[in-house]
């Protein structure tokens, strides 16, 4: 199978030199060029088999320079329980007979992001191989919290790569923060930067299109690609879940095969819900995809209008890892969603670029409206949520997780809709400890890693491991910087 541009279709590159560059040359996002298809058949061969299998299952249809043998021992050493404190890995947690969780911050870091950035460094060092390239690569990451830890995690100590990580100064939990400057590995770089995730995003796709950085890295024997969800490597590991979830479904008797679910996912730069949208594209039996954002909407605006217009307040709220803006993978679901009309995306990706507003075409209109509905939940509904679910269920939720919860209720409530529903669970409370806390009713006492004590002692829920053993560890990189001098920090980092 190959890989093209959204904004080039004459593209064409092998899936290991897709998940290598990470980002096309032309700004566009590579994708693959036809959507694998899966019956019934193929479903019920994963019901019984663990996740592991499934994942290698699933990915073999698109990574086709890969084998299947290749890609599960990927998974084993991803999703094994050296790194996952669950052998079902994506546990699906039933609440009541259509309301379904699907758990993934089952990993090292303790958010979603582990899914796939446990599997990405093993996909991008095969790809090397297969490529015959012998220059080290440099992941360049912006991060709105979760994915800096995760990707450091991934790609510690992996040989031929180095990872540089941007975070926003004060834009990330304090848990966060402390995952961060505390990474072991000797490859690994981490800096904050005095603005907020947009203009750290931003400062990054500036050094990946700079020509100059560019030959001065090749010179020094590097070159630079994307841990972020622009590379295919990070969205397709995704796509897995879902169909995993729906498997488990089936096996514990919840659905019947062929039976409809719904998924509700917490959205900022749109990579989850994409992997859904392809879990569906592919032939998954899906109803609704319901898009969750906290305060800033500019999604729930999109679905609602066609029109997608970033001139607007950013708001820091209590699930930073949602505080965005841009979500890059809007344009992989547009170029599908318009018969992958390479020209008619970098017209709106121009638009967005020069004014930050671009209005879709009544097609794609007609197309969201089908597949998805929007929903926003501002910060006091998310600390409801958060109470409901403790108090209803026993269940406690994290400050993203209970975004989705609570709009998955307003979809309810505004069509009726009593298909299943997962809702997806992306980061374990023990992340957003502040938060969660005041939400249930206590008062935080201090602001550092001690609030995991306190949250544990009032619930009595399990600590994960990884999160309990920052309480002793160093910090190790105390690096700050100003927006225009990001590119310094990378030149200096890649000496
Ligand atoms: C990254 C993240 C999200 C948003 O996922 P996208 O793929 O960027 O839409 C939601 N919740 C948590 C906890 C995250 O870390």
């Amino acid at each position: 199978m190959k890989y093209y541009s959204t904004r080039d279709r004459s593209v064409r590159l092998d899936a290991a030199e897709a998940i290598e560059i990470g980002l096309s040359r032309d700004g566009g996002l590579l994708t693959p060029c036809e959507i694998p298809q899966i019956d019934e058949a193929f479903l019920d061969s994963l019901v019984h088999v663990r996740y592991q299998e499934r994942a290698a299952k699933v990915m073999a249809l698109y990574l086709t320079d890969y084998t299947e043998a290749e890609l599960l021992t990927f998974a084993e050493n991803a999703y094994g329980p050296e790194k996952y404190d669950t052998e079902a890995v994506a546990p699906v947690r039933t609440l009541d007979e259509t309301t379904h969780c699907l758990e993934l911050w089952h990993g090292p870091t303790s958010a979603f992001k582990d899914m796939a950035l446990q599997m990405l460094p093993q996909l991008l060092s095969a790809a090397l191989k297969k490529t015959g390239e012998d220059k080290t690569v440099c992941i360049l990451v912006a991060t709105s919290g979760d994915t800096g830890k995760a990707a450091m995690e991934g790609f510690a100590d992996v040989p031929q790569t180095k990872i540089m990580v941007f975070y926003p100064k004060n834009g990330v939990s304090k848990v966060q923060e402390t995952q961060m400057v505390t990474q072991d590995g000797a490859n690994v770089g981490v800096c904050a930067v005095v603005g907020n995730f947009d203009d750290a995003q931003a400062g990054v796709k500036r050094i990946f299109s700079d020509t100059g950085i560019r030959e001065t890295l090749a010179e020094r024997g590097y070159f630079l690609s994307s841990a972020n969800s622009i590379n295919w490597g990070r969205i397709l590991p995704q796509v897995v879940y879902y169909i995993s979830a729906y498997c488990d479904l089936v096996r514990d008797g919840r659905i019947v095969m062929g039976d409809k679910v719904n998924f509700c996912v917490p959205t900022g730069n749109f990579g989850d819900i994409l992997a859904a949208y392809y879990a569906k594209r592919m032939g998954l039996p899906v109803g609704k995809l319901i898009c969750a954002s906290n305060c800033n909407d500019v999604l729930t605006d999109f679905l609602r209008t066609g029109v997608y217009d970033r001139n607007r307040p950013f708001h820091n709220t209590m699930s930073p890892s949602m505080d965005i803006l841009i979500s890059s993978n809007l344009e992989r679901l547009l170029f599908d969603l318009s018969g992958e009309n390479d020209a008619q995306i970098r017209e709106y990706m121009d638009a967005l670029a020069q004014s930050g507003r671009y209005e879709v075409s009544d097609a794609i209109k007609a197309a969201l409206a089908e597949q998805y509905w929007g929903g926003f939940c501002d910060e006091a509904g998310t600390s409801a949520a958060i109470a409901k679910y403790y108090k209803e269920y026993g269940y406690l939720i994290d400050t993203h997780t209970a975004v989705a919860a609570s709009v998955m209720e307003q979809y309810r409530a505004a069509t009726g809709d009593k298909t299943p529903t997962v809702f997806v669970s992306t980061a374990s409370p023990y992340k957003f400890c502040d938060s969660v806390l005041t939400a249930i009713g206590e008062t935080p006492v201090g602001d550092g890693v001690e609030l995991l004590d306190q949250l544990h002692e009032k619930t009595g829920v399990a600590i994960p491991r990884r999160l309990a053993e920052l309480k002793g560890k160093a910090r190790r990189f105390d690096l700050t910087c100003e927006k225009p001098g990001m590119d310094k920090v990378v030149l200096d980092f890649l000496k």
